[in-house]
């Protein structure tokens, strides 16, 4: 993408963070006018909304996040039409397979809880996931099925929505990283960039995992962390199923060209900094209910960063960049025992290959379910972030609404259990999954 080389003076709105919250929200709010400067200290989509899954699912979804990915869907279901750009959208529904009694018992009572809502989701008995997937192998249980739910490609959707944003006459400043937001009597007023001063009413904060830190320049507290996951994409495979899966310990996505996506629907990776030790008390709990599916590394990571703390070092002289291009490491063992499982349970696919892999650092919140909202105590902020790894599917809703929030028109949606106070508060409900 061309790169404009001069940061505007004014504009309307300062988003910080080209994530695709970053991006949805600038396309969503050029196209009513505004004038839009969205930076990001690295490039579009280099982080997380880059690495995803793909997954785009209400199921086993935290209930006070459906009507926003019902929402959402619809705009899925007409988003390449709106953005001219190919997203490998694929409505093939969600299935998870469930191999044992337990886990079918799990998402039985989610089932149960996402039943008001009047959504497509099924619940499957054995015969009927045996009849969907013919070829596979393990024990089944039973299933959870939702016909509209689907999958897409993260490595082209915030780029689209960029690309169209730039077409309103959004700026998007790729290596312009957000030193500080600045305010005037208690109202936003600006952003401090590497580049110079923006000066602006409005202010969004989408900057991923980073977002805490310039909160905490605010003198506001987000108890924000993170969990690594890796992704390998396959060598082209036999046809399993058009659906986001998950089951038998893996997760996989079909993607365009017949390749798949998989990763161990179990695992994840905490590289624990001190950082990490400081907000123990706030996900001790879901860390203790996740305790088989977290592994902890001590000992490297909290040397790096350690290392990263020296005065000297960039992350140490800007914190509110910090790592500006994180090397993150996938789990390779941990990848090729997705790839066996793979083979295990669809023996008909022959051979699973590797053939590039990835890893993102999932920006976590201790009640799994992201902050959302305009805070009155500073006003023109607005944040959307903590996204406990599944803000991809949520992208395009959550513009619309960040659009909504700045034009002062009535969301659709109680956006209240996303407020940002509610950390101050203490009130902060049991996670149904952190990442
Ligand atoms: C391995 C993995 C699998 C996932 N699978 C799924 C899935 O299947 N479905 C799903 O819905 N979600 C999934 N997710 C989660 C999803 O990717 C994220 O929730 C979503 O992409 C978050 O988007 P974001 O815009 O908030 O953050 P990010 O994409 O992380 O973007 C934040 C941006 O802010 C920038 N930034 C940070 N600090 C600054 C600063 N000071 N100044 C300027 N810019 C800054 C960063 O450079 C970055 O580009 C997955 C995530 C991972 C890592």
């Amino acid at each position: 993408m061309d790169q404009p080389n001069a940061l505007p003076a004014t504009a309307d709105i300062v988003i910080i963070g080209a994530g695709i919250q970053g991006c949805a929200s600038a396309y969503y709010m050029a196209k009513t006018g505004m004038k839009v400067v969205l930076v990001d200290k690295s490039r579009i989509a280099g982080q997380q909304s880059s690495r995803a899954w793909g997954f785009v699912r209400v199921q086993m979804r935290d209930p006070d996040e459906i009507p926003l990915m019902e929402a959402g869907k619809k705009l899925w279901r007409g988003l390449e039409a709106e953005l001219e750009s190919d997203l490998e959208w694929n409505e093939g529904g969600a299935l998870y397979a469930s191999g044992t009694p337990a886990i079918m018992a799990y998402r039985e009572k989610w089932f149960a809880t996402a039943r008001p809502f009047g959504l497509d989701t099924r619940l499957l008995s054995a015969a009927e996931v045996r009849n969907m997937l013919p070829n596979l192998a393990s024990q089944v249980s039973g299933g959870l099925y939702t016909q509209s739910d689907g999958h897409a490609e993260p490595r082209k959707a915030a780029a689209a929505f960029a690309l169209r944003a730039r077409d309103l006459g959004a700026v998007i400043l790729e290596g312009c990283g957000a030193l500080a937001i600045e305010r005037s009597g208690g109202a936003v007023s600006g952003v401090a960039t590497e580049w110079g001063e923006v000066k602006a009413s409005n202010v969004l904060l989408c900057a991923g995992a980073s977002s805490w830190r310039l909160l905490k320049q605010l003198g506001i507290m987000l108890p924000q962390s993170y969990v690594r996951g890796s992704v390998a994409r396959t060598n082209i495979l036999p046809h399993v199923t058009d659906a986001a899966f998950v089951g038998d310990g893996i997760a996989f996505r079909k993607r365009q060209d017949g390749s798949f996506n998989i990763a161990s629907s179990m695992h994840g990776d905490v590289d624990v900094t001190l950082d990490h030790l400081r907000l123990a008390p706030w996900y001790w709990s879901a860390y203790r209910d996740s305790a088989k599916g977290l592994t902890l590394h001590v000992g490297a990571p909290l040397l790096k960063d350690l290392c990263q703390r020296m005065p000297w070092r960039e992350e140490a002289r800007l914190p509110s960049i910090h790592a500006r291009e994180p090397m993150i490491e996938p789990q390779q063992e941990r990848l090729r025992d997705a790839a066996r499982l793979l083979e295990r349970a669809f023996p008909h696919i022959g051979r699973v290959g590797i053939a590039e892999q990835w890893a993102g650092n999932i920006d976590t919140l201790p009640d799994g379910i992201p902050v959302l909202d305009a805070p009155a105590a500073v006003p023109g902020l607005l944040v959307a972030t903590g996204f406990c790894g599944h803000g991809f599917a949520l992208g395009p809703i959550v513009g619309k609404t960040m659009n909504d929030l700045v034009q002062g028109t009535q969301t659709d949606f109680n956006l209240r259990p996303f407020r940002l106070a509610r950390f101050a508060e203490g009130d902060v409900k049991q996670p149904l999954s952190i990442w």
